[in-house]
């Protein structure tokens, strides 16, 4: 098991915190907690799993012009011009995180990609799940269930993969939202498994 790398993830924090604002900062921070939390418990690298929870949303405050340059500089598909912050700063927001700070761990840039989304049940690495859930679990989170879904998670961490895929499903379909394909896909893949 590698330990934390205190001073790594210090100085990365300081880059981050640059381009958030301090409420979306904190929230990285959490995630980065609740991401070693759960390395531990599943038994994976806990270095990786605070730098991926730490930058997972360093995008998120960039302009949709920001994203669309992204998009054509790196010949994405140009569909995702159709959607809007909450895809890009995953799918998108990977490419920002390589090129400005620098970090190139495959698992990593994987695990940003799909931390809103989620994918398909054997697509998912043991780092991508505990980034999906620690995003959503961090000491933060106060919605209606999330101590149930902390319980779920210990137990198993498929189990909570699942819950939150079925919730958010359940969330934006309630609102009315346009489901990424990637979301249906995701939800519909671990529901042959785990229903
Ligand atoms: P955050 O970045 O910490 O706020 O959390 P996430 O990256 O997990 O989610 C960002 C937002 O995207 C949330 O409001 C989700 O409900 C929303 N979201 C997740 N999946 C989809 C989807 O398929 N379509 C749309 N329109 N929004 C989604
Ligand atoms: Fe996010
Ligand atoms: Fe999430
Ligand atoms: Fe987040």
């Amino acid at each position: 098991m590698v330990a934390v790398d205190e001073k790594y993830i210090e100085e990365l924090a300081h880059k981050v915190s640059e381009k958030l604002s301090d409420h979306r900062f904190e929230h990285c921070l959490r995630v980065k907690d609740y991401a070693i939390k759960l390395a531990k418990q599943n038994n994976l690298d806990e270095n990786q799993a605070a730098i991926a929870g730490l930058v997972h949303d360093y995008a998120k405050e960039r302009s949709a012009s920001d994203f669309i340059q992204k998009i054509d500089e790196k010949g994405l598909d140009p569909d995702l011009k159709n959607w809007g912050n909450p895809i890009w700063h995953g799918v998108v927001g990977a490419y920002f995180v390589q090129d400005e700070l620098g970090i190139n761990d495959p698992e990593i840039l994987e695990a940003i990609k799909e931390h809103t989304t989620g994918d398909k049940y054997g697509k998912m690495s043991v780092l991508s799940k505990v980034l999906f859930m620690a995003d959503y679990l961090e000491m933060g989170r106060n919605f209606p269930g999330v101590e149930r879904a902390r319980t779920l998670t210990d137990e198993s961490l498929d189990a909570g993969v699942f819950y939150q895929l079925s919730s958010t499903l359940s969330y934006l379909a309630g609102q009315g939202n346009p489901i990424y394909p990637k979301t249906f896909t995701a939800y519909n893949d671990w529901a042959q498994y785990l229903a």
